[in-house]
């Protein structure tokens, strides 16, 4: 007898997916990307319906339950997430787990939230009592209407509060149906009508074109900040529209480029195109109204971070990935997928274009360029100052000096400020100091879960694992030899704030990096006082090299270079040449800016190339010491880690697995077993095997004899796959 069968991906560790039979009574509304409960061993699970067929059902058990409604994926999708699942060696049906909008990943019906509350100020004689009340009625009487969201970004548990004052009739409360912006405190930018230069032209020709011509073409444009990248995009995207197809565009993150979805917004709402920007402040409900919105084609233009190269857009005709180097476009975690690569399989399965943009390319971006897969497009100057930073290198050997910042950088930023221009400081570590130590016997303060020492806190009070986020007082005592001398070594940027505090007394000085932007809307507000010039010196860590402009930064600083260069990985130089060149293309936007970078290796060619800003250069050194050793983008790379409890199981595992590697594989170098870098990590015991070969197709056959690994490493064990690993931490 012939039934209707299913093909389901569960979401369990498993690569296979298994075969159900659908009940009578759900044959009819069974459909491709239906999120089902089925059995599995003596559990239930949830499951994903792949695919429906006719056939016989003998010894298949039935699905118990179709979940959802409307379809949350289509068949291309679900090629298309196959395609990494397969590539990253991971199981299909976490796969779709991690691609779907989160709140779907377990069995909950969609959340919803359509309401919120709107608060009015109503005209009063006297004003409210009470510092908080007094606060929040102003903040709203000098808005309109105000939404509980927007409050709640601005103050601290504002609830009490306002029911008070609408209970004393200061405010009017309103239910309205939630606004979906997740910037409507934004002020849009006037969008204006630019004559497009001759590069930005010539650029825009070439994407159009492949538009237009309905194929993959895949292309990288590269120029220096401030070239015109943004207006390049914004212009093909308009192409893309006009023909009835959607646009992509993928940020390293929303809530550090707000100023690229303003620029959006301002070009395309008023002709009444729709915006979809999904970000990590989305609620599970506006994630899945957004995810549905664009799946029934509502939507003009996706904006998101890594996980958008999901959505579900119907027609996609082109994907855009700014900054493209970005290292946050793979995830770190699970599904260790690389949004970027998978921009370019993406649009190779829809047939659109994809356009990576960068001032400073990744090395694989590049390299695709020159073996003809990929076509550069140069904007080689900026838009609006012609002259390029001079940067200039203080060599660390000559100023011997007992703080974070050496002679030639205090005069400068004394000069600045005299000056009445802003200056920007890049230490990337955040903290106080990377560790204390006892001065008179050694001792430092590690981590009890990792290996790794504790950074010291000082306006929090504690010493913090940035790793695990372990924390304890800082002691005062040396626990070894009784000694009172502990000391902070080295300096982050919280003990730079406070260096600076005392050289320039009368600076507006103020510090951006993951401690001081928590908060929502705390790193939106920093960089809104940097533009209205409210902050003279802005220290901070890597996330203030990222997305936005101050115009007024006439002054770059950069510290803590040599920790930059000298972490263990192959990729430490080009880091330090992007975050280098980055930060420094943040000074002068509006001419003559001045670069400092303080170092103890000035003759190291990142930073030479970096002075430079010359990317072409940086990449002639580093392509033939890559290609020398065999590493990406001239080899390809699969890195397998153990970890475990015991660490006597998790190497004896490890042996095991390399010994197996060594006999199956052919073409691929074996490297290791060796322990992690970060050899202990939240407890665990970490080691891991490198394999590294010519050709991609040997790491492939590689993986595919691990198929039935898990019996050699024994269950206490857990083995982690990660194809092209980035960061081997
Ligand atoms: P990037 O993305 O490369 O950093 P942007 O696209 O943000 O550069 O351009 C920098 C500035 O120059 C923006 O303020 C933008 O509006 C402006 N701009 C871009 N192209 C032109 C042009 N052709 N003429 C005038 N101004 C332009
Ligand atoms: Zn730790």
């Amino acid at each position: 007898m012939s039934n209707l069968i299913a093909e389901i991906a569960v979401t369990a560790p498993l690569k296979k997916t298994f075969s159900y039979l659908v009940p009578e009574e759900l044959a009819k509304s069974a459909r491709i990307g239906l999120r089902v409960r089925v059995p599995f061993g003596r559990r239930r699970t949830i499951g994903y319906l792949l695919a429906l067929r006719e056939g016989d059902a003998d010894g298949l058990k039935p699905i118990h339950e179709l979940l959802d409604e409307e379809p949350l994926f289509n068949a291309d999708l679900l090629k298309f997430i196959r395609w990494g699942a397969e590539y990253y060696d991971y199981p299909l049906g976490q796969a779709i787990r991690t691609a779907l909008p989160g709140g779907l990943s377990g069995d909950q019906q969609r959340v919803t939230i359509l309401t919120e509350t709107i608060y009015r100020a109503l005209p009063t004689e006297q004003p409210p009592r009470g510092n908080k009340q007094q606060q929040l009625y102003d903040f709203i009487r000098q808005r309109e209407d105000v939404p509980l969201t927007m409050l709640r970004e601005n103050f601290p548990a504002p609830h009490a509060a306002l029911a008070r004052l609408v209970e004393l009739g200061f405010l009017a409360a309103d239910k309205q149906e939630k606004q979906r912006d997740p910037f409507f405190s934004q002020e849009l930018p006037g969008d204006t009508d630019l004559v497009l230069n001759d590069e930005q032209q010539i650029a825009v020709d070439q994407v159009t074109a492949a538009v237009v011509a309905d194929e993959f073409r895949s292309f990288l444009l590269h120029g220096v900040t401030g070239s015109g990248k943004t207006e390049v995009y914004l212009r093909a995207i308009e192409t893309v529209i006009s023909l009835g197809r959607q646009g992509l565009v993928l940020v390293p993150e929303i809530a550090l480029t707000p100023q690229l979805v303003a620029r959006f917004r301002a070009r395309f709402e008023p002709a009444g195109r729709r915006i979809a920007v999904l970000h990590s402040g989305l609620s599970d409900g506006e994630r899945y109204d957004a995810w549905r919105a664009i799946a029934r084609g509502e939507i003009d233009i996706v904006i998101g971070a890594r996980s958008a190269i999901f959505a579900p857009l119907d027609n996609p005709g082109l994907i855009i990935v700014d900054e493209e180097h970005e290292s946050s476009y793979k995830q770190g975690e699970g599904f260790r997928y690389s949004a970027r690569d998978l921009a370019l399989v993406r649009g190779q399965q829809a047939g659109c274009p994809v356009l990576l943009g960068s001032a400073t390319p990744s090395l694989a971006s590049y390299h695709r360029t020159e073996q003809g897969l990929m076509t550069c497009l140069t904007l080689t100057r900026r838009v609006h100052s012609g002259a390029l930073p001079e940067v200039e290198l203080v060599d660390l050997a000559e100023y011997r000096t007992e703080t974070a910042l050496a002679a030639p950088l205090i005069e400068a930023i004394q000069q600045a400020l005299e000056r009445q221009e802003q200056v920007l400081l890049l230490l990337n570590r955040r903290g106080f100091a990377p560790f204390l130590l006892c001065t008179d016997c050694g001792t430092s303060f590690r981590c009890p879960n990792c290996e790794i020492t504790l950074t010291f806190h000082r306006g929090e009070g504690s010493l913090r694992c940035h790793y695990c986020d372990y924390s304890e007082p800082p002691a005062t005592v040396c626990p070894k030899c009784d000694g009172s001398n502990i000391e902070p070594q080295g300096a982050g940027t919280e003990r730079l704030e406070q260096e600076l505090e005392e050289l320039f007394p009368g600076a507006r000085i103020a510090r951006m990096d993951r401690d001081t932007t928590t908060r929502k809307g705390a790193h939106q507000r920093l960089v809104q006082q940097m533009m209205q010039r409210k902050i003279d010196i802005l220290v901070g860590t890597q996330m203030i090299a990222k997305g936005h402009d101050f115009p007024g930064v006439a002054l770059v600083g950069v510290l803590g270079t040599d920790s930059i260069l000298n972490l263990p990985d192959f990729r430490s130089a080009e880091r330090a040449f992007s975050l280098l060149t980055q930060v420094a293309g943040r000074a002068g936007r509006e001419g003559g800016g001045r670069v400092l970078i303080q170092t103890f290796s000035p003759d190291h060619y990142a930073l030479e190339c970096a002075a430079q800003q010359d990317f072409k250069a940086f990449y002639d050194i580093e392509l033939p010491l890559r290609k020398e050793l065999g590493y990406p983008p001239c080899g390809f790379l699969v890195n397998l880690v153990l970890s475990g409890n015991e660490p006597c199981r998790v190497l004896a595992a490890a042996g095991r697995l390399a010994a197996h590697l060594e006999q199956q594989v052919r073409d691929v170098e074996v490297l290791g077993p060796s322990p992690c870098p970060l050899a202990r990590l939240r407890g665990k015991t970490r080691c891991q095997i490198l394999l590294k070969a010519n050709q991609r197709s040997s790491v492939r056959h590689a993986l595919s004899t691990l198929e039935h690994v898990q019996k050699l490493i024994s269950s206490y064990v857990s083995l982690t796959v990660d194809v092209d690993p980035l960061d081997m931490f």
